[in-house]
């Protein structure tokens, strides 16, 4: 049977809810946008510190303008429970490194797996050092993210630096809608490409989960 994400999300907060506990998630961030409809959904539930790091940015301007909507972002927005930010320098080189052989792959193709493993491997790593309930990832609120792959890696850095993943694919209930929504309302700044220098040229293959 086909795995539900957010059904399976929605449990794990309910029974946290039902027992009075508002759990520690280190919540990885890919942008501004995505991050703004997670937060809303999630930060009811939990005590977040939100992780900028994506070394696969082309360049350190680029990098500079997503931590900027990120941090406008939380500048603007409320929550009910408190969230904090957690930035880290711009870095390329692991990112090149991951993708070497790969540059000329599609955006969906083997590149961006390697892609999600660094991205998501650095976030388990520091959420188990920060003995964090949980830790997840905003990726999946994109159409062009593979919420299966996602859950995936997620899973298997979770159980390799010892912190449990929190399944999601956000694009359910519309979160990429809301997304757009909440971008427009606080004036964050919406990137035209992925990130990374190759995904400039090659048009993204469309992810499994968008026809769900
Ligand atoms: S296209 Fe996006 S997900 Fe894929 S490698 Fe480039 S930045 Fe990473």
């Amino acid at each position: 049977m086909k795995e539900n994400y957010q059904r399976e999300m929605d449990g794990i907060i309910e029974k946290h809810r039902q027992a009075g506990e508002v759990p520690s998630l280190f919540l990885h961030s890919c942008c501004g946008p995505c991050s703004s409809y997670v937060l809303e959904y999630l930060a009811r539930y939990f005590r977040i510190t939100l992780f900028y790091y994506n070394p696969n940015m082309d360049t350190a301007e680029e990098y500079a303008r997503r931590t900027g909507a990120v941090k406008l972002l939380l500048a603007s927005a409320d929550y009910p429970h408190p969230v904090s930010l957690q930035v880290a320098p711009y870095d390329h080189g692991p990112f090149l490194r991951a993708a070497a052989g790969l540059e000329n792959e599609p955006e969906g193709g083997a590149r961006c797996t390697r892609c999600f493993e660094l991205r998501l491997g650095e976030a388990a790593r520091l959420a188990a050092l920060g003995g964090f309930d949980y830790y997840a990832a905003t990726l999946t609120v994109s159409p062009h993210k593979d919420a299966l792959r996602i859950n995936r890696i997620g899973r298997e850095m979770g159980e390799r630096y010892g912190v449990a993943w929190l399944p999601s694919d956000f694009k359910k209930k519309e979160g990429f809608k809301r997304s757009t929504v909440l971008s427009k309302q606080y004036g964050l700044y919406r990137q035209d490409y992925c990130g990374c220098e190759f995904s400039k040229n090659h048009l993204p293959v469309p992810a499994p989960s968008e026809n769900e």
